[in-house]
């Protein structure tokens, strides 16, 4: 056990802090609830946090009326057009997701933000609004200090290659799909 506990702490002192590239992915629910419970430690802590949403959902997010209330710490832009599969304008929505990556940018280029949320952006990605080498090619050249989260079902592998922590969700079950139950307050938004 002594043992053990040497090696353990032996392997602690080795180990450093690093800005980490994070991807939560996959068929099951939580991906953004994750990232957001990141932004709820990082408000806390009393960092600056920025969530750049790529993809704007049927209904408006309550966390975000939530997290206003930290103005002076955290930056929230809606910037996806709709739900993608109902698109009748593939240029328009590639426009839209181009033009959000430019404010993610600017968040991942500065210093000041700890942590940068791109909310759905491995959708856009999937969907081929945006390139992968260009978002490859900003996340190398962010500070070394600050965190990124990217949300959203099918992570290019790419992109996972990356990262430094991928966490896949699995869908077991869901209730829309198992027995028809619609999206509640405070669980689905
Ligand atoms: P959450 O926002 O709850 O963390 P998510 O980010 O993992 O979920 P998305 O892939 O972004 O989920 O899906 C968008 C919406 O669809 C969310 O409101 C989510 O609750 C709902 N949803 C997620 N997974 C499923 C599923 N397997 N079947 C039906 N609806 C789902
Ligand atoms: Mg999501």
């Amino acid at each position: 056990m002594q043992q053990r506990q040497r090696v353990q702490m032996q392997y602690l002192e080795r180990c450093t802090q690093k800005g980490l590239v994070i991807i939560y992915t996959g068929d099951g629910k939580g991906k953004t609830t994750a990232a957001l419970g990141m932004v709820l430690r990082s408000l806390g802590h009393g960092y600056r946090v920025a969530v750049v949403q790529f993809i704007k959902g049927a209904w408006e997010p309550a966390e975000r009326r939530v997290l206003e209330h930290w103005s002076d710490q955290i930056r929230w832009h809606a910037l996806g057009e709709g739900f993608t599969w109902e698109t009748q304008d593939w240029e328009r929505d590639r426009q839209c997701a181009q033009n959000a990556w430019q404010v993610a940018c600017e968040y991942l280029r500065n210093p000041n933000y700890y942590l940068t949320v791109l909310d759905e952006v491995n959708v856009a990605l999937r969907l081929g609004y945006l390139e992968v080498e260009q978002v490859l090619r900003e996340l190398q050249q962010k500070p070394a200090h600050t965190h990124v989260v990217l949300t959203g079902r099918g992570a290019p592998p790419a992109l996972i290659d990356y990262a430094d922590l991928v966490t896949e969700m699995t869908l077991l079950k869901h209730p829309f799909r198992s027995q028809g139950i619609k999206a509640q307050p405070g669980i689905e938004y």
